[in-house]
């Protein structure tokens, strides 16, 4: 699996950084261009580049896309990618920002959903905008972009796992006909239609599990097929504010982008799975989105349901 492009191993990132001569806080802003050459914006051809620097040393990359046909607020925003990209790669937490230009509200409100936010800290690295930090090379903390913050802290008790920290929703499908992961391979090896059923709406369920929905109770996961049977998932994150809430269609597509999934008309087929009675629901929007980016792929949806015990 070639993830090189969308993140660099902590080892490859302090050797590069040495390479060049410079500390790997100084690196970050180096690769910000390289991180906008990944963006896929048809409408506005506007190319975001964001890098962010994970905890544990790796380096993630981030870039916007777009989907003609569509409103514009189905866009993904360079930031939204990079903090997929960590959570698709079990990241905990993301320390340092770099990013091509200034993050809009949207996304300042969105990182506000990683634990310690105010830690994390930002560099512009347009010249228009803060040059002479740029120049300095100076972070500044995300209470800079966003003072009197709104976040997890004002709806939820300290204990709930916030985003890019380990999630388990307790979800099973509501046939009650889960079977564990080694079962799915099992399945799978018999190579037949069914079975590619079977895993994308397995990976879907994992997705869901894993999803960060703590303000509706609604988690979501998608998974994603490509002509080669490689399947991609996304889940659900959820944003205190609502709006930057980020969908698990466009979470499968960073996923599918990150792992070298190429152009989108290789994606061939897709699962959803959600709470059939939810108040919150993907399913109109993940058929319009996959509508737009492959048109001939078509959406299982499959249904769950909180269960304690699993498999139910
Ligand atoms: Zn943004």
């Amino acid at each position: 699996m070639d993830c090189s492009r969308f993140v660099i191993e902590a080892t490859e990132v302090e050797s590069m950084a040495k390479k060049a001569g410079l500390s790997v806080l100084q690196l970050l802003p180096t690769l910000v261009n390289t991180a906008k050459s990944l963006a896929r914006p048809p409408i506005s051809k506007f190319h975001v580049g964001a890098v962010g620097l994970g905890s544990d040393g790796r380096i993630f990359f981030g870039a916007n896309l777009e989907f003609p046909g569509l409103p514009l607020h189905q866009s993904v925003h360079a930031e939204q990618f990079l903090i997929t990209n960590a959570f698709i790669n079990g990241e905990s937490h993301i320390k340092y920002i770099a990013v091509s230009s200034a993050p809009c509200g949207h996304c300042r409100q969105f990182l506000q959903e990683i634990r310690g936010a105010t830690d994390i800290k930002i560099l512009i690295t347009s010249p228009e905008i803060d040059g002479s930090d740029q120049e300095n090379g100076i972070f500044k903390p995300i209470s800079h972009f966003l003072p009197h913050r709104f976040g997890p802290d004002d709806l939820l008790e300290k204990n709930v796992p916030l985003l890019l920290e380990l999630h388990d929703n307790g979800l099973v499908l509501s046939d009650c006909n889960n079977v564990g992961s080694d079962d799915i391979d099992t399945t799978l090896s018999n190579g037949n239609g069914d079975c590619c059923e079977g895993k994308l709406k397995y990976s879907a369920l994992e997705a869901a599990n894993e999803s960060h929905a703590p303000y509706s109770g609604c988690p979501s996961g998608v998974a994603l097929m490509d002509s080669d049977g490689k399947v991609y998932k996304g889940s659900y994150m959820e944003s205190a504010a609502y709006n930057p809430s980020f969908g698990p269609i466009q979470a499968a597509l960073v996923a599918y982008i990150v792992r070298g999934g190429g152009s989108y008309e290789k994606i061939v087929a897709g699962a959803l799975v959600e709470k059939e009675e939810a108040m919150v629901r993907q399913e109109g929007t993940a058929r319009l989105l996959l509508k737009s980016f492959s048109p001939q792929c078509d959406l299982s949806v499959f249904h769950c349901k909180s269960c304690r015990k699993r498999p139910c």
